[in-house]
């Protein structure tokens, strides 16, 4: 029967097994028991030693590491992280999750993307774990974690609704009664057992509820239930110093994360920001197409208001920090690049403002409340600043097109060749870019 805790390592025995633990010191020494249990896990590839983790912190990173190269690597090969499917294993994985939420906690923002996958990560890894889990223990095990997360035996919607909201779960998925979920077998046969002509009822829940939804259920809950304990971290670390090995341990995390996708993908390999800077950079203003130059040149009270808030806040906040955008379909903040802000306060904003000044009249010299909506299109809410705590109230708005520019600012748009056959003036900005690289280099050789 494998342990509660391998699958909720927030379970009382999971928390059990932290509190033994003591010395948070020896997270970094050699552990001959977790080297045993890896090399004589079942199917497990020992190829190269780097592989096996040798302490609970390697350990710790190479949770990371598997959630990586599972989303990125093409040719993952599982059997490199066999260990992590060894139940033998669960004393050792309870401390690894528990060390990585308190260095995440500290490190990065909760709804970073750090954040996002190390949570999303501790899903699959509780899904993969069940699937590899005999079904008759694994109906058990499923059911003994329900009973322990929900209080009163009976499961709710209302209870799932912070899962609901974070689209981890949709409530079409569910079937309920009264407010309550029917996730049992016998329930489901008592309340519709008669309602189906000529069908057997016990086939009809396999189809509609069955263990598959238990299953997801539960790792939806334990995600959700990660996701605070990250933020209640995060809230105690503003008043109580952790440990100077979780410190570490978050500094390496920051430099490792975006190495190893780096590995992967080009497009987030750099530095500067956990994503790198992407291929946008340093901004280039002699590259900026002529409407974005107009705009920074100073308008006159016409379409001043878009031309600052719409347009250029769009335009210069992705060229600096995600020129792709068009290319990609992953939902993105600016706090995914720009971890500590750090860009956007020095870099975006002032050029923003410096922009809004040349304009005629000074844009917030009678219209101070733009300050505000410029703030809420980079996706930070209605507020005068940035703030990490705030980011995720709005959307980060992306750039106009040249269509809608022409539409609304037709006395910006001044097309010139850099501007033929393209849709945006991003796409401008990264073929003036491209062309200025060129010469410069046919000039120096
Ligand atoms: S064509 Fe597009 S990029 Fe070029 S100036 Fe007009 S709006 Fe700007």
């Amino acid at each position: 029967m494998a342990e509660i805790s391998y699958i909720n390592p927030l379970s009382e025995e999971g928390k059990r097994i932290i509190h033994e633990y003591g010395d948070l010191n020896q997270l970094n020494q050699e552990d001959d028991d977790l080297v045993n249990i890896i090399i004589h896990t079942q199917n497990q590839k020992i190829s190269d030693d780097s592989i096996i983790p040798k302490t609970y912190k390697d350990l710790a990173i190479n949770r990371i590491k598997w959630a990586i190269e599972k989303k990125n690597n093409k040719n993952f090969v599982n059997q490199e992280y066999e260990y992590f499917f060894n139940q033998d294993i669960f004393e050792a994985d309870v401390i690894a999750f528990h060390i990585l939420c308190q260095a995440i906690a500290i490190q990065f923002n909760v709804t970073s993307r750090e954040t996002r996958m190390f949570i999303e990560y501790q899903g699959k890894l509780i899904e993969e774990r069940l699937s590899k889990i005999a079904p008759s223990l694994r109906y058990q095990i499923i059911d003994d974690i329900l009973r322990d997360i929900s209080t009163d035996g009976s499961i709710k919607w209302t209870s799932l609704k912070d899962v609901i909201s974070s689209k981890k779960l949709s409530l079409m998925q569910l079937l309920l009664d009264d407010g309550e979920i029917i996730l049992e077998k016998e329930e489901f046969l008592e309340k519709y057992g008669n309602k189906f002509d000529g069908r057997p009822a016990d086939k009809i829940y396999d189809i509609i509820v069955g263990q598959k939804l238990k299953e997801l259920i539960l790792s939806r809950l334990i995600m959700q239930n990660t996701e605070e304990y990250i933020k209640r971290i995060k809230e105690m670390s503003k008043h109580v110093e952790l440990h100077p090995f979780i410190i570490e341990l978050a500094e390496e995390l920051k430099e490792m994360i975006p190495e190893e996708i780096g590995k992967y993908n080009t497009f987030y390999a750099g530095s500067g920001g956990i994503y790198g800077t992407v291929k946008g950079g340093k901004l280039v203003p002699e590259a900026f197409p002529p409407c974005i130059q107009n705009t920074i040149d100073g308008v006159s009270s016409g379409g001043r208001n878009d031309a600052i808030v719409l347009l250029l806040t769009s335009f210069i906040s992705y060229a600096r920090l995600y020129p792709s955008i068009f290319g990609s379909d992953e939902p993105i903040k600016v706090s995914d690049i720009d971890t500590d802000l750090s860009i956007t306060e020095n870099e975006i904003l002032p050029l923003i403002y410096e922009a809004a000044d040349n304009c005629s009249p000074p844009l917030f010299d009678d219209q101070p409340q733009e300050k505000l909506n410029i703030i809420s299109k980079l996706g930070f809410g209605l507020h005068s600043e940035i703030n990490l705590e705030n980011e995720g109230e709005t959307k980060w708005y992306t750039p106009m097109s040249c269509e809608k520019i022409k539409m609304h600012l037709p006395q910006l748009c001044k097309e010139d060749k850099s501007c033929k056959g393209l849709n945006n003036p991003l796409s401008c900005y990264g073929r003036r870019k491209y062309q200025i690289d060129k010469n410069k280099k046919e000039e120096s050789s």
